[in-house]
């Protein structure tokens, strides 16, 4: 256990002297080699110096993280890109169209500055954050920074700083409380083939339309949604998963609450369900409410909303102590492609077919 201080800041007025202040005093944490949790627009990451071997072996250690999950590396303008990666023309297009953007560039390495981040890899991830909060910390600190997400490995991922203070209070120097994620799901992570198609390692926010729309050729893939062998490291590794067991519901949504109605009725399990606004009534003169713990993420066709609400009714369902959780189905297009892959990958690929 280390002594965590936790400060929070008024991320609307970051140019404030009072608020300067408190960034600067976690930038130099960061730059000496300490951990700094701070907010961005994806989720609450937990970031060190990223040219520190020792400051990196720490973020590791926080997370309890698999020594060959690599980090990706965070960066306050796009000129540091560069500086630390060689960038393709199709990552210029990519680069010039969306950063600073939820989106992360799997890239070759320049040099070995930045070997810690990714060890044993000749490429290294980048991303150049949106949220200012987050730009300035890192333009303060001077360093590029490597930021996993702000939580215990395999746990769903902070979008507030209240769930980041519950996994890492007591494992870092400084936890910096801004406001809720505005995005709620990690960034897009894309790589690059010699023919300069584009491979979605990871979907987020930035959609394969997006990226399409913005001239990136999509390499022909299996769908990013399955649980297939990894591509890269990261991918191998159970995700996101709630303290109970969750499975996910597929079928009619007349099927769905029948079948949430029978396990209620059934069991003396206390149950989560997590679904859409449109299923709420179907619950509201229900006896045995007691015994059910109803979460929505949103409207059935506002994936935006979904992608931003499932990490935080994830976390609450940890809160509330549930013994079992079932979810619907978010549609696969869009951002919803990223909203059902965590959710699956959350779930270890259990799907009930109703
Ligand atoms: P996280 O830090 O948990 O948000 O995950 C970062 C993601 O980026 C993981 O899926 C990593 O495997 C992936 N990643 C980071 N660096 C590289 C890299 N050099 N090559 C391929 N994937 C990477
Ligand atoms: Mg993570």
């Amino acid at each position: 256990m280390i002594a965590t201080e936790i400060i929070k800041i008024d991320e609307k007025n970051i140019k404030n002297p009072e608020e300067l202040k408190k960034l600067r005093k976690a930038a130099e944490i960061i730059k000496n080699g300490g951990l700094v949790v701070f907010p961005t627009e994806t989720v609450y990451g937990l970031g060190a110096n990223a040219l520190d071997a020792n400051a990196v072996k720490k973020i590791y250690e926080a997370k309890g993280r698999p020594p060959d999950n690599p980090l990706i590396v965070h960066v306050a303008n796009i000129k540091d890109i560069y500086k630390y990666a060689e960038v393709t023309k199709t990552a210029e297009k990519i680069i010039k169209k969306f950063m600073p953007a939820p989106l992360t560039l799997v890239l070759k390495k320049k040099d070995k500055s930045l070997d810690c981040a990714s060890p044993g890899l000749d490429t290294v991830a980048v991303r150049m954050p949106e949220n200012n909060t987050a730009k300035k910390l890192i333009g303060l600190a001077g360093v590029p920074v490597a930021a996993p997400s702000a939580n215990l490995s395999g746990k769903p991922s902070p979008t507030n700083a209240e769930h980041a203070i519950k996994d890492l209070n007591g494992k870092v120097d400084i936890i910096i409380c801004g406001e809720n994620c505005e995005i709620g799901l990690e960034s897009t992570v894309i790589s690059f083939n010699s023919d300069e198609s584009v491979n979605i390692l990871r979907s987020g926010y930035i959609t394969r339309e997006d990226l399409y729309t913005a001239g990136a050729r999509i390499a022909r893939q299996k769908n990013a949604d399955n649980l297939e062998p990894p591509r890269s490291p990261g991918m191998k590794y159970t995700h996101y998963s709630p303290d109970a067991p969750l499975y996910v519901l597929s079928g009619d949504e007349k099927n769905i609450i029948d079948f949430i109605k029978k396990e209620i009725y059934n069991k003396n399990n206390k149950t989560g369900f997590l679904c859409f606004d449109e299923f709420l009534e179907y619950f509201e003169d229900n006896k045995n409410i007691a015994l059910i713990s109803i979460i929505s993420i949103g409207p059935k066709n506002n994936l935006r909303e979904q992608a931003k609400n499932l990490f935080d009714a994830l976390n609450k369902f940890n809160m509330i102590g549930v013994d079992i959780i079932y979810s619907v189905e978010p549609e696969k297009t869009g951002v919803g492609e990223a909203v059902y892959n965590r959710l699956i990958k959350a779930a270890g690929g259990k799907i009930i077919k109703l």
